[in-house]
């Protein structure tokens, strides 16, 4: 494997000032995530990390010295594959022990090579998708709700936001209403019938989001959205049959 080949692999979009969308835009459309990177003052933000195909790291826009904190929304297989190459890894309070080990029951890894059609295209010669599996990751540090993740002139409050999986988290700038919003919320179908998701929780989640002062929100799948939409995507999830 070298660089090039991530190269291919991912595909960075810029939205926004200082915000890159980092995709996998040859994974099956179910398990092809969004990753987030910011740009801070001080440290730079990582938000999920893809399926761990190929190495993510060489394809980031690092600078030397400059710390990066990689947040993982939550323990499901496309949003913590690289979440291993780096040195600063945080996660969610709820799964946290399980990131030592990341057991296929709670990534749903085997999830990958079921699908009729796993990749449109081959990352690398040799690519063997029964082989794939999720790296161990331990988390650094771990995040529950009210907690803060501090880049420098921007932070960021954790929030706790449980349906689709037991440990969603979410970080919310409060200041201008920048929101990271993982699998909690998205622009596109919302995954609400997983083993381990809660169909009330999630409603309670819909609820409290419709009250967050959100300017422009980046979910884990789907285009970004603002405040509008993210309130209707709320609604008409609340609008269905309970
Ligand atoms: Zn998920």
């Amino acid at each position: 494997m070298n660089n090039e080949q991530s190269r291919r692999w991912f595909r960075v979009t810029p939205l926004e000032a200082g915000v890159d969308l980092i995709g996998e835009p040859f994974v099956h459309p179910y398990l092809s995530a969004n990753m987030h990177f910011l740009r801070g003052r001080d440290a730079d933000l990582l938000v999920d990390t893809g399926m761990g195909i190929l190495p993510l790291a060489p394809i980031l826009p690092l600078t030397q010295g400059k710390p990066l904190i990689v947040v993982a929304t939550h323990i499901h297989l496309d949003h913590v594959g690289s979440l291993h190459e780096f040195s600063d890894r945080l996660g969610p309070q709820e799964s946290a022990a399980a990131f030592a080990t990341m057991p296929a029951g709670k990534t749903y890894e085997a999830a990958f090579a079921n699908l009729d059609e796993p990749v449109t295209e081959l990352p690398y010669e040799g690519f063997d998708v029964s082989a794939y599996a999720i790296r161990p990751a331990p988390l650094t540090r771990v995040l529950d709700e009210g907690d803060t993740v501090d880049l420098g002139g921007r932070r960021f409050t954790v929030l706790h936001l449980p349906g689709h999986s037991p440990d969603s988290i979410a970080l919310l700038d409060e200041a201008d209403g920048l929101f990271f919003s993982g699998d909690a919320i998205y622009d596109d179908l919302l995954i609400d019938d997983l083993p381990d998701s809660d169909r009330g929780a999630y409603r309670r989640t819909m609820r409290r989001i419709l009250d967050l002062p959100v300017r422009r929100g980046f979910g884990g799948h789907g285009p970004a959205y603002d405040g509008a939409r993210m309130r209707a995507i709320a609604a008409g999830y609340l609008a269905r049959d309970g």
